[in-house]
């Protein structure tokens, strides 16, 4: 890996990911992105400003991908990982008492515990190295705060994301790791395109879901201050606050 400091983006292919993409590659940070989908992956990388950065496809909650023949065949333990930034995520819009166990399993399995064996697996490997300016940054969800219908294991997992954000934080700052999270309200993506968006923009007190811009913005940030550690930043429109 090149003397850039370096970003691994789980999630980085579309929406959110891609936009904390493009941030870091603007503020010369070479990324890697990681989801499922190559072609995807493949247009992601060819948009970024610069050369250096790179893809691997593959599926998170696959706990085979988190070892040295899945992730680190591609990403040897010799590369250093400045900033991981764990964004892969998927959705829920289905009656708790509905929603399948396998989907409550799957929801699950993505938005968390992939985030704690994949940080886990990075972390133990010795990615991010004994010195220099070294984050973790989760993308967590209003969801996981204020619950929200139709959401309940979405919720529950986003949730998660920030108990292991603090949790993980005490553990690992006497070590230089600053681990941090963002916490979006509705934001403009695939992800809530099947959304009512006019009536939720009503609730929103600034009125419209946020740009991916501006919650890659805040990793940027978390990423580039060196005393932001168990930080957790809303992102919401004030949503939160009716
Ligand atoms: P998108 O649906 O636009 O993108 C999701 C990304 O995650 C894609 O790159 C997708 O790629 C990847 N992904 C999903 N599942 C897996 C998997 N099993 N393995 C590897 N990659 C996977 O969603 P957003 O950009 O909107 O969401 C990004 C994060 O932000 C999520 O964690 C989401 O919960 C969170 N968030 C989003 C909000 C919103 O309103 N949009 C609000 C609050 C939080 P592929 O499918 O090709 O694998």
């Amino acid at each position: 890996m090149p003397s850039h400091p370096h970003v691994l983006i789980t999630g980085g292919s579309r929406g959110i990911g891609l936009a904390i993409a493009h941030h870091f590659a603007r503020a010369s940070y070479g990324c890697t992105l990681v989801s499922r989908t190559p072609a995807t992956l493949k247009a992601a990388v060819s948009s970024l400003p610069g050369a250096q950065h790179t893809s691997i496809t593959g599926d998170v909650t696959d706990p085979s991908f988190w070892t040295p023949s899945g992730i680190g065949a591609s990403l040897p333990p010799s590369d250093r990982i400045s900033v991981l930034v764990n964004c892969a995520g998927i959705t829920q819009s289905s009656l708790f008492v509905k929603t399948e166990p396998e989907r409550i399993q799957e929801i699950v399995d993505t938005n968390l515990t992939s985030m704690m064996i994949g940080t886990r697996y990075l972390l133990r490997k010795g990615y991010f190295g004994r010195e220099g300016n070294r984050t973790i940054v989760n993308i967590a969800s209003l969801l996981g705060t204020h619950g929200g219908h139709g959401a309940v294991a979405y919720a529950a997992s986003k949730a998660g994301v920030l108990g292991f954000t603090r949790a993980l934080a005490a553990e690992t700052g006497r070590q230089g790791i600053r681990v941090n999270a963002v916490v979006p309200g509705y934001v403009e993506t695939d992800m809530v395109k099947g959304l009512d968006h006019a009536s939720l923009s009503q609730r929103i007190p600034l009125g419209r879901f946020a740009r991916p811009e501006e919650i890659a913005s805040a990793a940027l940030f978390l990423a580039q201050n060196e005393y932001a550690h168990n930080c957790v930043i809303n992102l919401d429109g004030g949503l939160s606050a009716v």
